[in-house]
């Protein structure tokens, strides 16, 4: 990918019919599949390279690698085999899929091919430029050469678990956040099958969990839990973490590692997410589950409805076409995994996660355990009115 195809140089007032802001997975979909549909569209991204400040460990489920064509070069080997553990790390709980249930992706990559197919599709795109506001339609940006102003139809905040565009379009925003950090490094490989290691102890991971992923290509190492809940931070739950963690025996940690760290909304998708001016998508539309924290799958769901609704109201121009991308229609889907995340929510002390695992070692527990991780549900496959 070279750069120049990232590197469109807004001058003065420029228009476009959608402007997206954020370009993550959802950012990157929804700009694509809006151009191929034949629209002028301007993506603007606050960081000046698609390969750094990564805020994802990039767990892809099999059910996203079967319905989307993620480029195989950018992904891990298969995993199957995952591993719980209580706060002693003491008689885990190991199950195997008969399945390839897990890819990691190689997000740096992963990123920029597809940035490549959205400038492939006619998508401009701006790196190194912030939305700042908005006035009506005229939307405000900070890029390298200054400040400048898009006149826009339509906005698509995919900017994030804080997004500015929903504030700026009075649309919900995301209240309930866990947030996560990792460290990432190569392994010169490994005789292990690929697993991911996953810890249950509210001492280092309040209300979710601490992970190690091997695929014997890639180390990640990371903690996920409630802000408020780290007596010490989440750095030194972190640090604590990394000095006992599970699946990395025999493996020398590199003096340099890549750290990734950011929030994770865990409230369900949100209620209100479009209005007559635009619409939000990914993590800025709560659109991640609230039981595993995944919102990879979600982004390229739901892009997809986002870009239809769109391209609906860019031809007919009628204004109650936004409606159609509703919240509230999808969120009774999340029910029962908003339950769930409020029991693990209350999981509070390792004696109380001690507890919680006696369950997970009976046939029923690990039953449950399985479907949760090796089930076929995903981000609700949103269909228009
Ligand atoms: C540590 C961690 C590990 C995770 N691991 C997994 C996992 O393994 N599997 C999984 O399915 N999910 C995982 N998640 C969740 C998943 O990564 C996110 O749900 C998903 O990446 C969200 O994508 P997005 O495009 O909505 O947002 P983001 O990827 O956050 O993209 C938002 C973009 O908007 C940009 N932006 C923000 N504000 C502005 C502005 N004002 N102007 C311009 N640009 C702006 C940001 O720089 C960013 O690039 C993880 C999350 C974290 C924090």
């Amino acid at each position: 990918m070279t750069t120049a195809r990232l590197s469109y140089r807004l001058a003065g007032t420029d228009s476009a019919d959608v402007l997206v802001v954020g370009a993550g997975l959802a950012g990157l979909n929804t700009a694509t599949l809006i151009a191929r549909q034949g629209h002028d569209v301007l993506l603007v991204e606050r960081r000046t390279s698609l390969a750094g400040a990564i805020r994802t460990t990039g767990i892809f489920v099999r059910k996203t690698l079967d319905d989307f064509p993620l480029p195989p070069d950018c992904l891990g080997p298969p995993i199957r085999r995952v591993v719980l553990y209580p706060p002693d790390l003491r008689r885990p709980v190991s199950l195997t899929s008969p399945r390839d249930e897990y890819r990691v992706g190689d997000m740096a990559p992963l990123y920029e091919a597809s940035a490549a197919t959205a400038a492939d599709a006619g998508v401009r795109i701006a790196l190194g430029t912030r939305y700042a506001g908005r006035q009506g339609n005229i939307f405000h940006l900070a890029g390298r050469d200054g400040p400048t102003t898009v006149r826009a139809r339509f906005v698509v905040g995919a900017d994030g678990a804080r997004s500015s565009v929903a504030r700026d379009l009075a649309l919900d925003r995301n209240h309930h956040l866990i947030v996560g950090a990792e460290e990432v490094f190569a392994l010169p490989g490994s005789d292990q099958p690929p697993t991911f290691h996953c810890v249950l102890d509210p001492s280092l991971a309040p209300g979710y969990l601490a992970w190690v992923v091997n695929d014997g290509q890639h180390a990640h190492v990371g903690v996920a839990g409630y802000a408020d809940r780290y007596p010490d931070g989440l750095r030194r739950a972190m640090e604590r973490f990394r000095a006992s963690a599970p699946g990395l025996t025999g493996v020398e940690r590199p003096e340099t590692v890549e750290r990734r760290a950011g929030p994770i909304p865990v409230g369900g998708l949100l209620r209100r997410i479009s209005c007559a001016d635009g619409l939000l998508v990914g993590d800025a539309a709560g659109a991640v589950s609230p039981l595993t924290a995944g919102g990879l799958d979600p982004c390229l769901r739901q892009s997809q409805l986002a870009a239809e609704v769109l391209n609906d109201a860019l031809r007919t121009g009628k204004p109650d076409t936004m409606t159609h991308y509703d919240g509230a229609a999808l969120r009774p889907h999340f029910r029962g995994r908003l339950m769930l995340r409020r029991a693990l929510a209350h999981v509070r002390t390792p004696t109380a996660a001690a507890a919680a695992f006696a369950l997970l070692r009976t046939p029923f527990g690990r039953a449950a355990a399985s479907r949760v991780l090796f089930g076929d549900r995903s981000f609700p496959d949103p269909t228009p009115k």
